[in-house]
């Protein structure tokens, strides 16, 4: 009876890992779960980014229901290897737009190209392997902090593991662990904070090296000053490769320094340009951006309050 129990309590272990590991996928590509609807071309050729990953919408129309259109006619331009933010009301469509280019779903007028092509003329495998996302919540694997990380790219070395956590500043978090990047995380493992999984998504970004980085609302969980640091990061990470990037926020400050800023209302581009343009313009952008510094002072002045106490 005991040498049985043994074997039969082996494969219930190897039944309850290979259940978790379907949920997994699941939580990881729930979004595609709804998108039944996307059928790739027999004829599809594998994307090309010969120009650098310029996206363009072009006259693009989509809702998710066809008694409320999101998206209406939107045109707009991602220049290759440029930093663009999209900023606008909550529920304008800012998640939309990487959906679509993500192609979990698929436009009802218009079209969506990457360096020329159709993304519908695509594979959906080449599209999406040169895209990477950070998106508002990741889903992370019961599975090392080491296999969270690695999943970016399973042919990479310890080291360079080690060197995109750095980069995303989450190194020096995982070596006070007891068990280091061999902690476990997930559903059955150790709770970690939304801002350590935001950075965990981070660091498997950094190690996926896609040409298309999409953020969205990537480092809202993180306090101002470990946001800030994480930024530059970022952000001298895809200066220094010409990455085209993409970020959604609601917070300007994150996106200020951004090549050009889209502002979204009512499914087209209300204003776009530089900070420093569509401040000047007064327009949607610097009524918001003034409303939110007054915020931000009111804020600190609140902190330096309470620090000289
Ligand atoms: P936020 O800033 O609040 O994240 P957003 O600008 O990113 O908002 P989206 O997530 O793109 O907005 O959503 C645009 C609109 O589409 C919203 O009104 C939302 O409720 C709706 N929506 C989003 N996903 C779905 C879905 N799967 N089915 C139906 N409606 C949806």
């Amino acid at each position: 009876v005991f040498q049985l129990s043994v074997p039969l309590n082996f494969l219930g272990s190897v039944y309850r890992e290979l259940r978790q590991s379907l949920l997994d996928m699941e939580t990881l590509f729930n979004l595609q779960k709804v998108n039944v609807a996307i059928k790739e071309k027999p004829d599809a050729q594998p994307l090309l980014l010969n120009k650098g990953g310029e996206i363009r919408f072009e006259n693009v129309s989509f809702g998710y229901r066809p008694d409320r259109p999101i998206l209406q006619g939107l045109n707009l331009t991602i220049p290759a290897g440029k930093k663009v933010a999209i900023v606008g009301p909550s529920g304008c469509g800012k998640s939309t737009i990487l959906r679509l280019l993500f192609r979990f779903y698929d436009v009802q007028d218009g079209r969506i190209t990457i360096d020329g092509q159709d993304i519908r003329d695509v594979t959906v495998e080449s599209l999406r392997k040169s895209i990477g996302v950070v998106p508002q919540d990741t889903p992370l694997f019961n599975d090392t902090i080491e296999h969270n990380i690695h999943y970016g790219d399973i042919t990479a070395s310890t080291a360079q593991v080690e060197a995109a956590a750095k980069r995303a500043r989450i190194h020096d978090i995982i070596e006070t662990l007891p068990d280091g990047y061999n902690t476990m995380v997930g559903e059955r493992g150790m709770m970690i904070s939304g801002g350590e999984k935001q950075r965990l998504a981070v660091s498997r970004l950094i190690l996926k090296d896609p040409p298309l980085l999409f953020f969205d609302e990537a480092t809202s969980a993180l306090d101002t000053h470990t946001e800030q640091a994480l930024l530059s990061n970022i952000n001298s990470v895809i200066r220094e490769k010409a990455r085209t990037s993409v970020f959604v926020a609601h917070r300007l400050r994150t996106i200020y320094d951004s090549d050009v800023i889209i502002v979204l209302k009512d499914g087209k581009v209300a204003e776009q340009g530089t900070h420093e343009r569509l401040v000047d313009s007064d327009g949607i952008y610097a009524e918001l951006w003034s409303a939110q510094e007054m915020l931000f002072t009111e804020e600190e002045q609140r902190v330096d309050a309470v620090e000289d106490t």
